[in-house]
């Protein structure tokens, strides 16, 4: 085994002492003490300003996960790209995952959760690689790369600082030294021992093992411009003190795995369980094609976007719950189960490949999960909303909440036979808008029958029950010589200006006797 740095020379390399040795992190982060089985997961995000569908995605599996086994859901930040702005980003965040009633456990004793704040941890680890000879300070600069990736793409070989290419992977101590001494910060590489030609076996949760070639390049571990950690190394550190079981993250670090294993090897760690999950898709309305959901093209890949139209929260994680939990949604049919907190599902049935993501699906989930509130929930809901995302001309709706309550309540008593034509709470709100006479549009184009309408009017009585009302209908039918279902096309047309809405004497109980009276004179003129 090669020699290690002295720790003056650490030190130096490092810009100041590590903070901790190895033993005293161990003791400071101990393992958890939680039943066994109990699975800890993290949620990890890189603070962009935008919340993805995809990333709501692994916080549901990362929570379902903690949540079913008794464990613990953490929120970390990767902040460590210190070119971004992250503040209000990881608001976004925060806000996304309480807009949709999913908490996380950031206990003290395992933080700080913002990377950029465990600067002296990734150090002390470092420190220890150094003095173990398996990393070492690099003083490469970027025109040094530059060439280097140049020439190697010249002769055909793989680029990356690797083996020969590594040119201050064997540095002696007095040249590290004559570099620092010139001022020169360095960056710090793992110095990789790993040969392609053999092949190091990694677990998945849902591919099970997969062999990759081992990895031989010297990755950065500590950027040389702001000492912070690359993701390889904040990921070994973090997953590692922050004891996470299950480490839930995009298929695009499953060729990461190499390395990782090789890192959590090199500490006598034990790595964590990882479940790569795939990406959500759509099909491209141009090509036809299957694609991932992109933040330019598709408007749904947005979470904003979604809690802006409306879209009830419980819909939308029960829709994706049912991607990775497959069976749940003949369970919830059932009666079985009540919510995704009462289906135990298993990683393995996560799908692999990329799932779609399809609206017209979660229009269905939408519609029953509206069907099974209750009319406060609903009107609660709705005015939430509103309060949030209406302008000023919907708020009107929200103006008489007790009105607005038994414009809602239309078909919702019988639960055998619940109406099922809301989506979300902006669909709601506008499927209901001719109640309110600022938003009503009189129907110009259907013929009304003057003297059916004049014939109403002369016997109406809101006061009237339902039987009562229906058979003045038949009534006037048979003296026109005309179908019930006329009559009632009239009124329907005439009161809402549309041929299909729901029961119409509810309608009519709830407009109000003089509602219906204008409207009704409205149309015969
Ligand atoms: N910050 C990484 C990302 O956003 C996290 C990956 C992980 O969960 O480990 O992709």
């Amino acid at each position: 085994m090669r020699d290690g740095l002295k720790p003056e020379l650490i030190e130096r390399v490092l810009g100041a002492k590590p903070k901790y040795t190895l033993p005293e992190l161990e003791e400071k982060f101990p393992p958890r003490d939680l039943p066994a089985g109990a699975f800890v997961t993290r949620f990890a995000p890189s603070p962009t300003g935008f919340m993805h569908i995809g990333g709501l995605y692994q916080v549901l599996i990362n929570s379902k996960l903690a949540q079913q086994t008794n464990g613990v859901f953490m929120l970390r930040i990767e902040d460590t790209d210190t070119k971004r702005e992250v503040k209000d980003a990881v608001q976004i965040i925060i806000d996304s995952l309480k807009s949709f009633g999913l908490s996380y456990n950031n206990d003290e004793k395992y933080g700080p959760y913002y990377q950029s704040q465990r600067k002296d941890i990734y150090h002390s680890v470092a420190a220890d690689l150094l003095a173990r000879g398996l990393a070492y300070p690099c003083f490469l600069t970027a025109a040094d790369m530059e060439r280097i990736r140049a020439e190697q793409s010249a002769a055909g070989f793989p680029t990356g600082i690797y083996g020969e290419f590594a040119r201050d992977r064997d540095l002696t101590e007095s040249e590290i030294i004559a570099h620092l001494d010139n001022g020169e910060v360095p960056s710090i590489r793992l110095y990789s021992n790993g040969n392609p030609e053999r092949r190091i076996f990694c677990k998945d949760a849902v591919r099970g093992s997969i062999g990759f070639p081992e990895n031989n390049e010297d990755l950065v571990l500590i950027k040389s411009n702001d000492g912070l950690p690359t993701y390889h190394f904040a990921h070994l550190c973090d997953d590692h003190f922050m004891r996470t079981t299950h480490v839930v993250r995009g298929a695009e670090w499953l060729s990461s795995l190499p390395l990782h294993y090789q890192l959590f090897q090199m500490m006598g760690w034990t790595p964590p369980m990882y479940i790569h999950t795939s990406t959500l898709d759509t099909i491209d309305k141009d090509t036809g094609k299957q694609r991932k959901l992109s933040k330019r093209h598709d408007p749904e890949s947005n979470v904003a976007n979604l809690l802006a139209d409306g879209w009830p929260v419980m819909a939308v994680l029960e829709y994706l719950f049912n991607i990775i939990a497959s069976g749940y949604e003949e369970a919830k049919l059932k009666g079985a189960v009540k919510s995704i907190w009462d289906y135990e599902f298993r990683p393995k049935k996560i799908p692999m490949s990329g799932a779609l993501f399809d609206m017209k699906k979660l229009e269905w989930w939408a519609k029953e999960n509206i069907a099974q509130m209750s009319v406060d929930e609903l009107v609660a809901n709705v005015v939430a909303w509103a309060q949030k995302y209406a302008d000023s001309m919907r708020k009107e709706q929200i103006s008489d909440l007790q009105y607005l309550r038994n414009v809602l309540s239309i078909e919702r008593d019988n639960p055998k036979r619940i109406r099922k034509d809301f989506i979300t709470w902006r669909q709601t709100l506008s499927e209901v808008e001719y109640f309110w006479d600022k938003f009503f549009v009189p129907n110009r184009e259907y013929e009304f029958n003057a003297d059916v309408l004049n014939a109403f009017l002369s016997t109406f009585n809101i006061a009237d029950d339902k039987d009562t009302w229906w058979n003045k209908i038949v009534e006037i039918a048979n003296r026109f010589g005309i179908k019930n279902g006329d009559v009632a096309m009239n009124l329907r047309v005439a009161l809402t200006g549309r041929t299909n809405t729901p029961d119409l004497y509810s309608i009519m109980q709830v407009m109000g006797k003089d509602r219906v009276i204008e409207r009704v004179q409205g149309a015969i003129k």
